[in-house]
């Protein structure tokens, strides 16, 4: 067998050597299978009764979602009931078994693939979107009649590495249960969510890696190099030893880097710098406390309405949020408000697919508009922060309306608290997200209305450049170090700084080690990073005094390419900690 590399993203550091595991991505392999003419009665009857399941099933979702979402919602289940219900289709499948004495699954498979592809072909705007209805309803169908339902990430049997086209972001949660040692994917970017949640399951990944799916074989032997983008298939004897090393390297590199966990994190002259870890899951808060985090600085809440059936109820809220500041008193937990949409969807709530899900209907926008989904989360966090340890985020805030709209809420429901005499904390301080270009820049109107600033680079970098996030073919194109985004995170620091309040980052750019001393010279006040790049950013902070790094701050500003810009944090980063620039 001949060795592979492929390189792609790196999207979470470490080595992973392992057996290759391919999740099935739903496209149904399903022989040719001839039937005997006693049969076409059995087959015909197992068709029907497949349809039967599936027209239950969607009733059941339909009902459920027309009851929490309004009757307009469940109506995108009818436009799927009426495909199991056209008689064309069916008569089409039970005479092709009968004429041609074959398997039912073939049968249907081939029928709904002539059907969508003569919808995708038309020019007619409302058949062509027709064909995800369809092929929802097909997939639905079909494993009703294979009888199986799709693999779960979690109930994987073996260490594996799965390699999948994609993975969700709540598919990816699923891993933090199971047996999976690291993954590779065909599509994605360094800041989509799937990315985001390897490094806090704290498992190797590359995302981004075109074409891994069909060079790589169930069972073929798989290396993940995570912190390069590299995936190694069939890799040789030369090669496995060469990543044993490395593997060794690494995790003597990353235990060297514990020693840091009860250091302060200051700068060589004294200057404080808050360092803060993200989480995804209640259970990453074990990680957050081994790495010696000033507290938690986003937590991003909305897992928490993912991989499950129904929404979580106010109090299933509270215990989480009560259970999360419990282990981490007397540090502060940042609870971001529910940002739903972009790359993460939740079934439940049926949000509909939008041509442009980043810049659509979420975060704070679909809290506004479903202030009892909003007002469930504010009581629960509200009712938890009796120990003063807990602050509020919003989300995706674009300007100050959006602002005033989400505070009257909180305020509302603060009031509803008080009538009833539940017990909260008064002073609890509430800040905004600074993620769209459009706040960053009136970031002097929001400091009058907040306690605090949290940039979130990820978003802000992909709507300043105008470049999706997730999309691997202008991956090239997403650059941390543009001038432009360097400015916009100036001005924020600046504004917040003039009002008096202190200025955050909870993006993936608060835990690029390139990044740091340019951040720290910007006055940048707290750093929130997944607590895998923790120590490797306090080390930093640590190693240069703010004077210094003002100094390259001010250099990189005058500066007027990423590349150049890049050049020179990578020039600094060099003379200070050479062995963290090694593993860049
Ligand atoms: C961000 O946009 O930088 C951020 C921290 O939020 P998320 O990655 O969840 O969109
Ligand atoms: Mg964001």
């Amino acid at each position: 067998m001949k060795e592979i590399i492929l390189k792609g993203i790196p999207a979470a550091p470490g080595i992973a050597t392992g057996r290759a595991y391919l999740v099935d991505s739903e496209e149904f392999i399903i022989p040719k299978r001839k039937i005997k003419e006693k049969d076409i009665e059995k087959e015909v009857l197992r068709f029907n009764s497949s349809l039967a399941q599936t027209r239950r099933e969607l009733l059941v979702i339909k009902n459920k979602i027309s009851k929490e979402m309004g009757s307009e919602h469940g109506e995108i289940f009818s436009a799927h009931l009426l495909v199991i219900e056209d008689p064309i289709l069916i008569n089409e499948v039970v005479s092709r078994i009968k004429n041609e004495l074959l398997g039912v699954e073939f049968v249907f498979l081939e029928v709904m693939t002539k059907y969508i592809r003569a919808l995708s072909s038309t020019n007619d705007d409302y058949l062509k979107e027709r064909v995800s209805d369809i092929n929802d309803v097909g997939k639905r169908v079909l494993r009703n009649l294979l009888g199986t339902q799709k693999d779960t990430l979690e109930n994987i049997k073996d260490k594996v590495v799965v390699i999948a086209y994609d993975l969700s972001p709540s598919e990816t949660a699923m891993m933090h249960r199971g047996n999976v040692i690291a993954f590779a994917t065909d599509i994605g970017g360094r800041t989509s969510h799937t990315a985001i949640m390897a490094k806090s399951l704290e498992i190797p990944a590359c995302v981004g890696l075109e074409g891994v799916t069909s060079k790589v074989k169930n069972g073929d032997l798989i290396i993940v190099d995570g912190g390069h983008g590299k995936v190694i298939i069939n890799p040789t004897e030369k090669t496995i030893k060469k990543y044993k090393v490395d593997k060794k390297r690494f995790t003597a590199f990353e235990k060297d880097l514990t020693a840091l966990k009860t250091l302060p994190c200051e700068t060589l002259d004294k200057r404080k710098i808050i360092l803060s870890a993200n989480i995804e899951l209640q259970e990453d808060v074990s990680s957050v406390l081994a790495h010696g985090a000033d507290g938690i600085g986003l937590y991003r809440t909305e897992y928490f309405y993912m991989n499950r059936k129904d929404l979580p109820t106010e109090e299933e809220h509270f215990m989480a949020y009560k259970s999360v500041a419990e282990k981490v008193y007397p540090k502060h937990v940042i609870l971001r408000t529910l940002d739903l949409g972009g790359d993460k969807f939740v079934s439940n709530l049926a949000i509909p697919r939008e041509m442009n899900p980043f810049m659509g209907w979420r975060a704070i926008r679909f809290c506004l508009a479903r202030p009892d989904i909003f007002k469930a989360q504010l009581r629960a966090i509200l009712r938890a922060s009796v120990p003063k340890n807990l602050k509020i985020m919003y989300p995706m805030i674009s300007g100050i309306g959006e602002l005033r709209k989400a505070n009257a809420i909180l305020e509302e429901v603060k009031k509803e608290l008080r009538k009833k005499s539940v017990k909260f904390d008064e002073d609890i301080e509430v800040g905004a997200m600074i993620e769209v270009p459009s706040a960053a820049l009136t970031s002097d109107v929001l400091a009058n209305e907040v306690d605090f600033f949290s940039i979130g680079t990820n978003d802000l970098i992909q709507y300043a450049l105008a470049v999706d996030r997730v999309n691997e073919k202008i991956a090239y194109l997403y650059e941390p170090a543009h001038p432009g985004v360097l400015r916009l995170i100036k001005t924020v620091i600046d504004n917040g700084h003039a009002k008096n309040i202190w200025v955050g980052m909870c993006g993936e750019m608060a835990g690029d080690p390139l990044m740091t001393m340019i951040l720290l010279g910007l006055g940048l006040d707290e750093f929130s990073t997944s607590p895998v790049n923790m120590f490797e950013i306090k080390r930093l902070i640590r190693a240069v005094s703010y004077k210094d790094a003002r100094t390259l701050a001010d250099k990189a500003l005058r500066l007027s390419t990423s590349i150049e810009i890049e050049k020179l944090a990578s020039h600094k980063l060099k003379e200070i900690a050479p062995d963290i620039a090694m593993n860049l």
